[in-house]
C-alpha cells in the first residue's frame, strides 16, 4: 500500500485542476501583452481569474499580485516594505518557514533593518504580549510584523485579527504567510484589516511554481523581480497562464467542498491522535494539536528506540510517505529549526504526518498499523 501523508509539503493536483490547464496549454498560447487578438484572449483569462482568486478573500482585483509561489510572495511582501514602505524593523519569529525568516535575516543585513524576534509559550504559541512589548519598544520605527498564521511544522495558528489589531495600534504593517491555511479556511482581508498575505497553489491541490501576494490597495511595492511591466508593474515576467489557471481552479474547487474536507480531514487527524495514544502510551505531541491547531498537521513525538535515526525510512520502506523537517527539507528531523526554537527534546525522533482530502481511514489504519509493528517489539 501506497500512504502519502506528506501533504503540508506539497499535495497531489486535483483532477479539476488538470482539467482546466490542458486546454490552456492547447489554444492559450498568445503573450497577454500582445495586443492581437490571441494576446487579448489570455490577458482576458488572467484577469478573470485574478478578479475570481480576490473574490474568494474578499480583495479587490489589483490587490492580487501573481508570483512564482510563497517564496516569492513572501520575498516581495518583505523586500518591497523595505526597499518601498520605509520599514526599518521587522518583527517576526524564528520559527517562520525559512522563505520569511531568511530574508528577513538577509534584508536586516544588507539594509541596517533592525530584525526582533518573538517569544514562545510552552506549546509553541507565539506570545501575543511579545510582539506588543517589540511594537512599544520601537515605537520610534517603521515596523512590519511578519507571522505565519499556522506553523507548517507543528500546526499551531496565530490569531490573526487580533495582531492585526496590534499592529494597528502600532502603525505597523501586518504580513501573514498564509501558505499553509489558505483554502483551509476562509479569509476575509478586509475584516482581518491585513497588508499583505502569500498563497502558494501547490499547498491546495494546485500546480507548483504559482501563488500571489495580497497587498493592499493603498500600498505601492516596486517590483523585485525587474524587466518588465507585468502584473501593474509589480512583477515582471511574462505570466504563468498555466499556473494562474490552475490556482484559480483549485481555489474554487477547495472553497467549494470546504466544510466537508475540513470535517474529513479534522476526523483522520484526531483519530491518529486518539490510536497513537493508544498504541504508544509514551507518545507525545509537538505543538498543540487538539487545541488551536491547523488540521492538516500532526507533528509525533516518537520514544526512543535502537531505530531514531532510521524512523523515517522505515515508514518509506513500508510506502508510507511522511516528513522529518520543514515542508521544504523533508527528508530529516535533524536541524528542525522550528522544534529546536519551541524548545523540543531533539533526542527524541519527531516525524511529521500532514493529511489532505484524499486520505482515507483505511490509510490512516494502515499507518497506525505499521507503527505497531514499528514501536511493539523495540519500546
Ligand atoms: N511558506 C510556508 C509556510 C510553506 O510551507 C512553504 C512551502 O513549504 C512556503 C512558504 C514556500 O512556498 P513555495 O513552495 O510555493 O515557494
Amino acid at each position: 500500500m501506497k500512504v502519502y501523508l506528506d501533504n503540508a509539503a506539497t499535495t497531489p493536483m486535483d483532477q479539476e485542476v488538470i482539467d482546466a490547464i490542458i486546454p490552456i496549454m492547447q489554444n492559450n498560447f498568445g503573450n497577454p501583452s500582445s495586443v492581437h487578438s490571441f494576446g487579448r484572449g489570455t490577458r482576458a483569462i488572467i484577469e478573470k481569474a485574478r478578479k475570481q482568486v480576490a473574490g474568494y478573500i474578499n480583495a479587490l482585483p489589483g490587490e492580487i499580485v501573481f508570483t512564482g509561489g510563497g517564496t516569492e510572495a513572501d520575498n516581495l511582501a518583505l523586500r518591497g516594505a523595505v526597499d518601498d514602505l520605509g520599514v526599518n524593523h521587522i518583527i517576526t519569529s524564528k520559527i517562520e518557514h525559512h522563505a520569511v525568516v531568511d530574508t528577513a535575516i538577509a534584508v536586516g543585513e544588507k539594509h541596517n533593518v533592525k530584525v526582533s524576534f518573538v517569544s514562545f509559550d510552552e506549546k509553541g504559541y507565539v506570545e501575543i504580549e511579545s510582539i506588543e512589548r517589540l511594537l512599544e519598544e520601537n515605537k520610534d520605527r517603521k515596523t512590519i510584523v511578519s507571522l505565519m498564521h499556522a506553523n507548517n511544522e507543528i500546526g499551531n495558528k496565530l490569531p490573526l485579527k487580533k495582531v492585526a489589531g496590534l499592529c494597528k495600534k502600532y502603525d505597523a504593517y501586518f504580513h501573514s504567510d498564509t501558505v499553509q491555511t489558505m483554502c483551509h479556511y476562509k479569509f476575509d482581508v478586509r475584516e482581518l484589516g491585513i497588508d499583505f498575505i502569500t498563497c502558494s497553489a501547490h499547498k491546495f491541490h494546485g500546480p507548483k511554481g504559482i501563488g500571489f501576494l495580497y497587498i493592499n490597495e493603498n500600498l505601492q511595492l516596486k517590483p523585485i523581480i525587474t524587466g518588465g511591466a507585468q502584473e501593474r508593474n509589480v512583477r515582471a515576467g511574462t505570466e504563468n497562464i498555466i499556473g494562474i489557471v490552475g490556482l484559480t481552479k483549485a481555489m474554487e474547487v477547495a472553497y467549494r467542498d470546504l466544510d466537508e474536507h475540513q470535517k474529513h480531514v479534522q476526523g483522520l487527524k484526531s483519530y491518529m491522535i486518539e490510536q497513537l495514544e493508544r498504541i504508544i502510551p509514551e507518545v507525545k505531541f509537538n505543538g498543540d494539536p487538539k487545541e488551536n491547531s491547523l488540521y492538516t498537521v500532526l507533528n509525533v513525538q516518537f520514544p526512543n528506540t535502537d531505530m531514531d535515526e532510521m524512523l523515517l525510512y522505515n515508514f518509506d520502506i513500508e510506502g508510507i510517505a511522511v516528513s522529518g523537517g520543514s515542508a521544504c527539507s523533508s527528508g530529516s528531523n535533524v536541524g528542525s529549526h522550528v522544534l529546536r526554537n519551541i524548545g523540543v527534546d531533539m533526542a527524541k525522533p519527531a516525524l511529521r504526518f500532514s493529511f489532505s482530502k484524499y486520505n482515507t481511514k483505511e490509510e490512516i489504519d494502515y499507518t497506525l498499523s505499521v507503527v505497531k509493528d514499528l514501536f511493539a517489539v523495540k519500546v
